[in-house]
């Protein structure tokens, strides 16, 4: 296996290139650099070196955020085996030292985070139509010169209307022509949490709202989403002003997200609605048919699915409300068809699954615990063992089960899914998420796609 991995190592490399749509210069700059250095015990050793920098560090950091989860993947898929990858760092081999995968390198910013990242929302997976294009094109222009043309960028639209997929596309496109770029994306909830965690602390240190304020008033791109839940909560909203403030003044790039525009709020202060006010404020729109369809058919085929566009045009005509709707009811169709193995889904099938969700375009909302409630009933386990650090197979697989359901049918980052499961690393919520999609794929264990659908059917019903 060894001479085989060394062989087919470009082969590989570049597979995974393709299949998680790496651009050519995140991958000349990050992973073209890796080379394989040994094989033990299924163990894949790669040795990262990146010579035009000044340390290994940057580079390993990356890899463990961003990458780890794909490699580790694609040598499990091209081998169809299990096994393990670790990093050596080229600078330790002298002293014989590894750098495994948990270790990263506490000199590099924390808020370098690609992992608040969802790396299927890119500008490539964007449907532009007319209810989106100005904040489509208001969003690649900030990407494209991010500080420079509109500051802050202010989107907003109703629920589930492709707000976040954008600003998380904006971010992605920053730092993928600037790696080193110190880019965050928070939610407004997130940013009043760390506040008040803090703040709440009687015994608070100054030292700990310092660190708060040099991570934020140091970024140069901070995308803050949903800020609708921090106007009107003065200690946060002030806060927040002083760090647009300082954002501001040294040009770093604000993206801001809400359901309403700045005007309609009734209770933001003057000088945060002048902030918002000194940028450009866009809005997102209902789709139109034709852009529903467009969704749908671009959905259709990343994710290889076998509808007729006789059916997505039923669901495009039907469900207007918002494209997470558009997409749950396909989903729902898919899973129908696997559950029932039917193949061929007609639209009298989409007209009578689909009916109460059309009738009721307000679904349930889906929560991480009440799939983690779903899940454990369903496999017989209880939420804690889910939740646990428990290897077993009989609890480690329904865990990467949960995993994948709550990325497909929740817009929870993989941070928020870690955490949800008492906190898991991201790369391990990326990995199991990467396994389950790659056996559902090949239906390489029937039982599991099984599985699968009867638990879409439980968490989101008719
Ligand atoms: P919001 O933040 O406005 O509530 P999201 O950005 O979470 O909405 O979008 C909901 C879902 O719809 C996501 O899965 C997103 O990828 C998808 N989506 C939204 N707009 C588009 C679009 N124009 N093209 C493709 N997918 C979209
Ligand atoms: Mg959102």
């Amino acid at each position: 296996m060894y001479n085989e991995i060394a062989s087919n190592w470009d082969i590989i490399m570049n597979k995974l290139k393709e299949e998680f749509s790496i651009s050519d210069a995140s991958f000349n700059t990050w992973l073209k650099p890796l080379s394989f250095y040994d094989l033990k015990d299924n163990v894949i050793y790669i040795m990262v070196d990146y010579p035009t920098m000044n340390s290994n560090s940057l580079g390993i950091d990356i890899i463990n955020k961003k990458y780890y989860g794909y490699i580790k993947s694609s040598f499990i898929d091209f081998f169809n085996k299990e096994l393990d990858i670790k990093l050596v760092n080229k600078s330790d081999i002298n002293n014989n030292e590894e750098t495994t995968s948990n270790d990263t390198n506490n000199d590099i910013k924390k808020s370098y985070v690609h992992s608040n990242l969802n790396q299927k929302y890119t500008f490539d997976t964007f449907i532009v139509g007319e209810n989106n294009s100005m904040a489509q094109a208001a969003s690649l222009a900030v990407a494209e010169c991010p500080g420079e043309l509109y500051n802050p960028l202010f989107l907003y639209g109703g629920v589930g209307l492709g707000k976040t997929h954008l600003m998380h596309s904006i971010a992605h496109k920053i730092l993928e022509y600037n790696p080193n770029a110190n880019v965050l994306y928070v939610t407004s909830e997130q940013f009043t949490n760390e506040l008040v965690d803090i703040i709440g602390n009687k015994s608070h240190k100054d030292g700990e709202i310092n660190d708060f304020r040099n991570k934020y008033r140091n970024l140069d791109c901070l995308l803050i989403d949903d800020i609708q839940f921090i106007i009107g909560k003065d200690r946060t909203q002030l806060e927040f002003f002083h760090t647009l403030n300082a954002l501001q003044d040294k040009n770093s790039q604000i993206v801001i997200s809400s359901d309403k525009p700045p005007k309609d709020f009734d209770n933001l202060e003057e000088r945060l609605q002048s902030r918002f006010n000194m940028g450009l404020t866009v809005d997102i729109q209902l789709p139109d048919y034709e852009t529903r369809m467009a969704i749908l058919k671009n959905k259709k085929n990343m994710d290889n699915l076998s509808i007729n566009d006789d059916v997505l045009s039923f669901i495009a005509n039907n469900v207007k409300s918002s494209i997470r709707e558009l997409e749950g009811a396909l989903i729902r169709l898919v899973a129908y068809s696997r559950l029932n193995k039917v193949s061929d889904i007609t639209v009298e099938i989409a007209e009578r699954e689909l009916k109460d969700y059309i009738v009721s375009t307000s679904s349930k909302e889906i929560t991480l615990d009440s799939i983690i409630d779903i899940v454990a009933e369903h496999f017989k386990i209880t939420k804690e063992d889910i939740k646990s650090t428990k290897k077993s197979k009989n609890i480690a697989f329904p865990r990467q089960i949960f995993m994948y359901l709550s990325r497909n049918l929740t817009n929870h980052s993989l941070d928020e899914v870690g955490e949800a499961l008492g906190g898991k690393d991201h790369t391990t919520i990326l990995y199991g998420c990467n396994k389950i999609e790659a056996m559902l794929r090949d239906n390489s264990d029937p039982t599991l796609t099984n599985n699968v659908d009867i638990l879409i059917k439980k968490i989101s019903p008719q």
